[in-house]
């Protein structure tokens, strides 16, 4: 007996970041759906150079952030991410790194909701933990590298058929003649939720992060200090990636600069940066060491946390203050429902929550699939 021929789905994603092509990857995978998926976005894997997104910029390792041990759902989004990339890690695409958190007060022991989290978790012995340090942590962790990543990521979308549309979109009316009859959008923005009108979320905001990629060999360990329970302005951490296109490359972070927009580069900045560094790592200032970037990149954070959830939106937009622009999508003047499913405001976490939120999205995208397309 033949079983019923699976429905196809148009399915518009906006935004290429970690978040949109992970959340193509799942959606593109399923066996009970067949998504027809087009990426819309301003900036994709290749323009590493844009400072309008985040994703090049990121570490990209798993590391402990605070909303992990209020939030449960953001618990579970790590802990799929991170399950997902150590089973990666034979493909190259990921590495798996010996780690060390070190703590200049007891406050980091206060908030390991992770430890059964990350694999090999244990608390350091006083002998093993440098001066002038008091706690230490050690455990293994993921890290990837953006550029080799997002790369992957692409290709394999493309391969199975998903297309890619470079487009900067100024308004939820402006996708009406994208999304077709079944109207389902995922909204992958990440900042430019902000300014994206009938988004509009004034509850984002950057953190800016300037760090250095070097080349330099003997860097294996992820290293990172705490000076309270949670981040301070200036992070110090050292983060070995993995290589496929150059090896023994490290990212070296960096700033964590709530609500600054600067994307210009502090050279004074870079210096405290590799000075810190450089006493976690003496090695760097050998003789050997490449500085092969600096980097500044804008974390996408929210208030109150990200925002994953499903929003119904009829078309075109009412707005009592009068101003929508002009869209040529409206002037058939036919009103038309949107399924948004909104997918942003990871902050310094996209990469580590990114196979999680998009398990989240997939059930968001099933639930309100529309019979009958
Ligand atoms: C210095 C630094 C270190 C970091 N370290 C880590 C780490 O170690 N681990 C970790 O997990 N995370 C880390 N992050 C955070 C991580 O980079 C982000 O959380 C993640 O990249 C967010 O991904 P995203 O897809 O939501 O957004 P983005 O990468 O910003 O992508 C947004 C996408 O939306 C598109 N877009 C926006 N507006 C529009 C529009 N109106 N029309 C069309 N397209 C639009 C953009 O062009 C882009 O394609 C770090 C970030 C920085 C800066």
């Amino acid at each position: 007996m033949s079983s019923a021929p699976k429905p196809h789905v148009p399915l518009v994603i906006l935004g290429a970041g970690v978040i949109g092509l992970t959340i193509a990857y799942i959606a593109a995978c399923d066996s009970d759906v067949i998504f027809d998926i087009t990426i819309v976005a301003r900036d994709m894997p290749g323009d590493w150079d844009s400072q309008a997104w985040a994703s090049p910029f990121a570490g990209a390792s798993w590391s402990p952030h605070p909303l992990g041990a209020t939030d449960e759902r953001v618990r579970r989004w790590e802990q799929i991410t991170f399950d997902r990339l150590w089973e990666m890690a034979p493909s190259g695409l990921v590495k798996i790194s010996p780690s060390k958190i070190l703590g200049e007060t007891d406050a980091i022991l206060s908030t390991i909701w992770w430890k059964d989290l990350v694999r090999d978790f244990k608390l350091l012995s006083e002998s093993e933990i440098p001066a002038p340090y008091k706690v230490g942590i050690a455990f293994n962790t993921v890290t990837v590298n953006p550029p080799d990543y997002l790369s992957w990521l692409r290709s394999e979308l493309e391969a199975c058929g998903v297309v890619f549309r470079r487009q900067y979109i100024r308004s939820l009316d402006e996708v009406k003649s994208l999304v077709g009859k079944t109207s389902l959008l995922v909204n992958a923005t990440s900042l430019g939720s902000r300014s994206l009108i009938g988004v509009e979320d004034t509850a984002m905001y950057p953190i800016r992060g300037q760090s250095i990629i070097v080349q330099r060999t003997g860097l294996q360990e992820f290293i990172t200090v705490r000076s309270g329970g949670g981040l301070s302005e200036h992070v110090t951490s050292i983060t070995p990636r993995p290589g496929l296109t150059q090896t023994n490359t490290a990212f070296l972070n960096g700033t964590h600069q709530i609500g600054n927009w600067d994307t210009s580069l502090d050279m004074s900045v870079a210096k405290g940066i590799f000075e810190r560094c450089s006493v976690l790592a003496p090695c760097l200032k050998e003789e050997g060491t490449k500085i092969l970037r600096h980097n500044v990149g804008l974390r996408p954070d929210r208030k109150g946390g990200p925002r994953v959830e499903a929003e119904h939106i009829s078309l075109p937009l009412q707005r009592s203050d009068g101003l929508a622009p002009y869209m040529r999508e409206n002037a058939d003047g036919e009103q038309q429902n949107l399924t948004v499913i909104h997918a942003y405001g990871m902050g310094a976490a996209g990469y580590q929550r990114s196979w999680g939120v998009a398990t989240e999205v997939l059930s968001l995208l099933k639930e309100n699939v529309q019979t009958g397309c």
